[in-house]
This record gives structure tokens, C-alpha cells and sequence, in this order.
């Protein structure tokens, strides 16, 4: 029962008994269990929207060691759910922000910052100091690594994820129950599942599923209630539904079945395909925002195909193109000129390499350049009334 050991275990202050006194009159709870909260060294891996809610009940919770690990800064478009952070934080690393107010709610909880990238050159060197990893990830190659270390090492990782309206959470701990692998044996194809910063969500999102995460973990250290090992959740807040899934540990699973054949951290990159994502883009010109006004004060001939859905546009038109949702792309080559360099753009430039390739796969001829960075570019550099999204 448990995951902190007997020896670990001190006395309470009675400041700390008048702190956690609504949690020592758990019975669940009691005085043991919040000594072993504060015994407890807790890895939260992200400090954005599932990292700010599980730093903050952790801390609350009066766990005794929080590492937080992030490489990012603050921006003003995190602000919206990642709530650790505040708006005099923008442009501050994460980690330095979510220390702050980390301390102001608890001083007593120490904190370790990791300000760097996670990779498999620091994770299992990171992780062996801490009882419970707690994920917190936007992305596979993170959420594959972070299985991985915590089953090479045996401890428990509390998994959450979230996109538009939909969150996920799950404890994947092989020594109990299947690990993520079992789950997902492959990464889905690059690309082909939006991040956040193209596809939207909704702030309260995360804030929900990082306190999922967060009560996992509570329970995980004080040993009692029914985990989330073996049951995948899935929240779908637009419905406002739970609904869960029982899984199984997989005995074919590399890593954490019968026969494994993983016994070190692989290449994650390589393992989500990342790196063939990247060369796929090399394939695609590119024109700079700076290159594209000048063609177009030039009186170039030129068709600016706008690859955004109707809503998104509303957020920033660019003026003088033509709008093409993604998903119409094949269908209306028709409306292409061939002889015409045709411009793509999105928000950042990475949904128009799609829509370019799928001009392509239906056998279009002509010229494709894709905007670098996408309409942000065109407002950073060249229109300033257009607002960055
Ligand atoms: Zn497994």
C-alpha cells in the first residue's frame, strides 16, 4: 500500500496540523497520510494548463517535494488556462513563475526547478529523484518518454491530455496495470492530431483534468480509494460526460510485458516521426511574409489561398485572398490557375503544408509556396493592425 516508505515518515508541526487540519479529518487521510504528502517527491512534467492546477493542489495538498520541469516562457495566449502564471509573468521562464506562486500558497513545499527540455538524455537522471511522475505534456514524443522512464524506473505516471473540448487522464504504472504503451502502442502520424496552439481549448479544460491528475496523485502517495490504473477517462466538457474505458496490460507490450524488448530511453523523435514531419515541410517552398508583399507591390500575379475555416478568419483577414477551408482542398482544384503561383497560408504555417500536399496528391501541376509562420508573420512584419493569434 503506498508508494512512500515507513522510514520516510516525521512528525507534524502544529502549524502544519492547523494547515491540512480538513485533511486530517479524513479518515482516509488522517495524520499518516499527510505525512506521507509531505514526504512525497512529485515530478510535474509541464508547468502550462494541466502543470498550473496540478502545481497548485499539490502544493496546497502540502506534498514536500515539487520538481517542475519546463524549457518555455510565459506568453500572453497561455494566460487563458494556465493559471499558475499571471500577466506580469509574460516573458518570465515558466518554472520561475510557477516557483513564485508555488511559494506564496505554500513555503513550506520545497521546489525543484528543471528549467530545460526533457529528452532521453536527462529524463531517467531527473526522474529518479521523485515517487510519482505527473505528465503534463502537449505532445507524443514527450508522453512516450515519460512512460518510458517511469517504467524503467517502477514508478507511477499520472497521465492527462486535452484538446478543444476533450481531456483524457489515466495512472500508468506498469508494477498495477498496463502503461501507455499498452494503451497506444504507435503514435498517431504526425500532424495529424492539431496542438492546442492550431486546434483551440477551452481554458477551464485543463483545469479540470490537471485536478483529476492532481487527485491521483494525492491518492497514489497516501495509498487508498480506487485509481485510475486500468481505466482510461475521458471527459468531454462541451457534453459535460465521463465516461471510461477498462484497459488491460498488453503482454506483447516492448517495455512493460512479458518478453520486453525496450531496456533503455529510444529516440522519441525518430518513434513519433517528428523528424520526417520536418523533412516533409522542407519539401514545400516557402515565401516570407517580407517576400510576399514585395510580389505584391510589385503587381505580381498571385493566388493567396486563406486555408482557414470561417471563425478562425474572423480572428485576422488577410485582404485579398481567397478562402479554401483545408478540407475542400482536393475538390475545388478547379479553381486553381496552374500557370499562377499559389500562396498558403494558415495561422502559423503548418496546416497549409497540408493543403498543399493534398493539392498535390490530386495531381495539380502548378506552383505552391507556403507563407512562413503563417498569417502571424504577415502581422508581425508587414500589418500591425492585424491582430497575432
Ligand atoms: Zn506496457
Amino acid at each position: 500500500m503506498g508508494i512512500i516508505g515507513d522510514e520516510r515518515l516525521n512528525d507534524l508541526t502544529h502549524d502544519e496540523i492547523s494547515r491540512y487540519s480538513r485533511h486530517l479529518l479524513l479518515a482516509e487521510i488522517g495524520i499518516e497520510g499527510q505525512k506521507r504528502l509531505r514526504a512525497a517527491r512529485v515530478l510535474i512534467v509541464g508547468t502550462g494548463g494541466l502543470g498550473a492546477p496540478l502545481a497548485l493542489y499539490l502544493a496546497a495538498a502540502g506534498v514536500g517535494t515539487l520538481g517542475i520541469l519546463d524549457f518555455d516562457f510565459v506568453e500572453a495566449s497561455n494566460l487563458q488556462r494556465q493559471i499558475i502564471h499571471g500577466t506580469r509573468d509574460i516573458d518570465r521562464p515558466k518554472v520561475a513563475s510557477a516557483q513564485d506562486r508555488i511559494r506564496a500558497l505554500n513555503p513550506e513545499v520545497k521546489v525543484v526547478t528543471h528549467n530545460t527540455y526533457l529528452s532521453r538524455d536527462n529524463a531517467l537522471d531527473i526522474f529518479k529523484d521523485y515517487d510519482v511522475v505527473a505528465d503534463g505534456a502537449d505532445n507524443y514524443q514527450t508522453r512516450y518518454l515519460v512512460n518510458d522512464a517511469c517504467v524503467l524506473l517502477g514508478i507511477p505516471d499520472v497521465y492527462g491530455s486535452i484538446f478543444q473540448f476533450e481531456g483524457q487522464a489515466s495512472v500508468f504504472y506498469a508494477k498495477e496495470g498496463p502503461c501507455y504503451r499498452c494503451l497506444f502502442p504507435t503514435p498517431p502520424p504526425p500532424g495529424l492530431v492539431p496542438s492546442c496552439a492550431e486546434g483551440g481549448v477551452v481554458g477551464v479544460l485543463p483545469g479540470i483534468v490537471g485536478t483529476i491528475q492532481a487527485c491521483e496523485v494525492v491518492k497514489l502517495i497516501v495509498g487508498g480509494g480506487d485509481s485510475l490504473v486500468g481505466r482510461l477517462l475521458l471527459f468531454d466538457a462541451w457534453g459535460m460526460k465521463f465516461r471510461e474505458l477498462k484497459i488491460q496490460k498488453d503482454p506483447a507490450c516492448p517495455i512493460c510485458g512479458r518478453d520486453p524488448t525496450i531496456h533503455e530511453l529510444v529516440n522519441y523523435e525518430q518513434f513519433c516521426n517528428i523528424n520526417l514531419a520536418d523533412e516533409d515541410e522542407k519539401k514545400f517552398e516557402t515565401i516570407t511574409a517580407i517576400e510576399l508583399k514585395e510580389r505584391i507591390d510589385r503587381g505580381d500575379k498571385l493566388q493567396i489561398i486563406d486555408i482557414r475555416e470561417p471563425h478562425e478568419r474572423a480572428i485576422a483577414k488577410f485582404a485579398g485572398s481567397k478562402a479554401i477551408p483545408l478540407g475542400q482542398m482536393a475538390r475545388r482544384i478547379g479553381e486553381f490557375d496552374p500557370s499562377i503561383d499559389a500562396v498558403f497560408l494558415c495561422k502559423i504555417g503548418q496546416r497549409s503544408i497540408f493543403a498543399m500536399r493534398a493539392l498535390l496528391e490530386a495531381g495539380y501541376t502548378g506552383r505552391l509556396l507556403n507563407l512562413k509562420d503563417g498569417v502571424n508573420a504577415w502581422a508581425r512584419d508587414i500589418d500591425n493592425s492585424l491582430p497575432q493569434y
